[in-house]
């Protein structure tokens, strides 16, 4: 646990490797028009935290003493948003954004209505203390090009550990989403978690269950489109924390032999899709994380009469989620993984009820078949039904494939021939 100290640590140029050739070149315009002003200038967060660590920031944001009206004053491309607490967003060529954020520190109790908007505004020092974990809170100086560190953070970063500033279960309390975001950055650096920042995950974790379920799916989708996933879900698995985001979900994951081992291959292929920056829809993305379940629910009860498109949706409502995925994506999850069903049952049966390619889903569906099947998004305009001529037709054509023999014999008996799609 990391106590408040009054002296930073302040780490001059000469001793880390942050070089401005690092930092974007519009946040340091930001950066030196706050400073040519008379205001303190700090780059912030994750970015300072990344430069460390030698990767490249996804963003760069800035804090500082000017006071939002002050900021938007400098800036004519500047931006007010936030009605609690104001940030200013510069805006830049091709949509970027430098947030620009006034020292600020964590509200004592929840303000009063009528309470003044100003009193959440505070020191640089109050400012590292509110952020979640101390590799999260340090500040690079543009005055000096110096990194100050009020929480420790330097040496968690040489330990290569995530550590929570404060009092861990007071800052869960406070935000239990901070929860989430320990383990966040411990998966996605491959850090230890420091010890009582750990031991108050396993003893609070039901905690998160009670944040905005909105605000969980937001948490939900950074970590699919991270490129991180599976590491991620392996150490929230590991803190037992697939119950408390997923509900039933969870349970059935923790409970069953393979399920979580499955979900974590999945994850795999998913994550290496994003790194080499495939394009993958939301949709995709959450079927990719729902598989596993699906194909539960349907081996347990897909012989049940009744549509299984409908099965999935009260299962899904019935598992009580306390991470709200909008309807929309969830009902398009459900379409694309019943379809997906359909496709792996048709590669061992060799029958497929093709009426399913008028679908909105099957695009979909078929993209997902390729990126499981081949671990990628097969160039062509239907993996899968490319995968089925492949196995069904040409092998029977040549001669050489038992099924065929096996589905004449069958389709005599019962069913007509299999319509195959004329593009086939
Ligand atoms: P990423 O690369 O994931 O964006 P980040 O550190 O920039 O990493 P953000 O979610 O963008 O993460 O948040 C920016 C900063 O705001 C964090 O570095 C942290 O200092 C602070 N922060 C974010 N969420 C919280 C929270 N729930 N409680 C306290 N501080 C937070
Ligand atoms: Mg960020």
């Amino acid at each position: 646990m990391k106590t408040r100290t009054k002296e930073p640590q302040i780490l001059p140029r000469s001793a880390h490797t942050i070089s401005r050739r690092l930092i974007d070149p519009d946040a340091l315009k930001v950066l030196y028009r706050l400073q040519r002003n008379g205001f303190k200038a700090y780059l912030v967060g994750g970015a300072v935290r990344d430069l460390l660590l030698g990767k490249k920031p996804k963003d760069f944001d800035v804090a500082t003493d000017a006071r939002p009206g002050q900021v938007k004053k400098l800036f004519a491309n500047c931006f007010l948003i936030g009605r609690r607490f104001r940030l200013a967003h510069i805006r830049f060529r091709g949509g970027k954004i430098i947030e620009v954020a006034t020292f600020r520190r964590e509200p004592e109790e929840i303000a009063e209505p009528e309470a003044d908007k100003n009193n959440t505004f505070g020191t640089p020092d109050e400012d590292a203390f509110r952020r979640d974990i101390t590799i999260n809170a340090l500040f690079y100086d543009i005055s000096n090009f110096s990194i100050i560190d009020y929480v420790g953070g330097l040496d968690d970063i040489s330990r290569k550990r995530v550590c929570i500033i404060g009092d861990p279960s007071e800052r869960y309390a406070e935000d239990p989403v901070r929860i989430w975001r320990v383990l966040r950055y411990a998966a996605r650096q491959n850090f230890t978690i420091e010890e009582e920042t750990g031991q108050a995950i396993r003893s609070q974790r039901e905690l998160l269950a009670t944040s905005s379920g909105s605000r969980l799916f937001e948490e939900l989708n950074k970590d699919l489109s991270s490129g991180h996933a599976a590491p991620f879900f392996r150490l929230a698995a590991s803190y037992g924390m697939l119950p408390v985001i997923l509900g039933d979900i969870g349970r059935r994951m923790e409970q069953s032999d393979g399920m979580t081992e499955t979900l974590l291959g999945l994850l795999d292929i998913l994550d290496k899709a994003v790194r080499r920056g495939d394009a993958l829809s939301q949709d995709v993305s959450y079927s990719i994380f729902f598989w596993p379940w699906v194909q539960q629910v349907l081996q347990e009860k897909g012989n049940l009469p009744g549509d299984k498109v409908t099965l999935l949706t009260d299962e899904f409502v019935a598992s009580k989620m306390p991470i709200i995925v909008p309807k929309t994506i969830r009902s398009n999850v459900i379409h694309t993984l019943y379809i997906l069903e359909r496709m792996m049952n048709a590669l061992r049966t060799g029958r497929m009820k093709w009426t399913l390619k008028k679908r909105a889903s099957y695009s979909d569906a078929a993209t997902l078949f390729s990126l499981l099947e081949h671990g990628h998004i097969k160039p062509g305009s239907d993996p899968f039904a490319e995968a089925f001529r492949a196995k069904f037709t040409e092998q029977g054509q040549k001669g050489n494939g038992d099924v065929r023999k096996k589905r004449r014999h069958r389709r005599r008996k019962s069913a007509p021939p299999q319509p195959v799609p004329n593009e086939l």
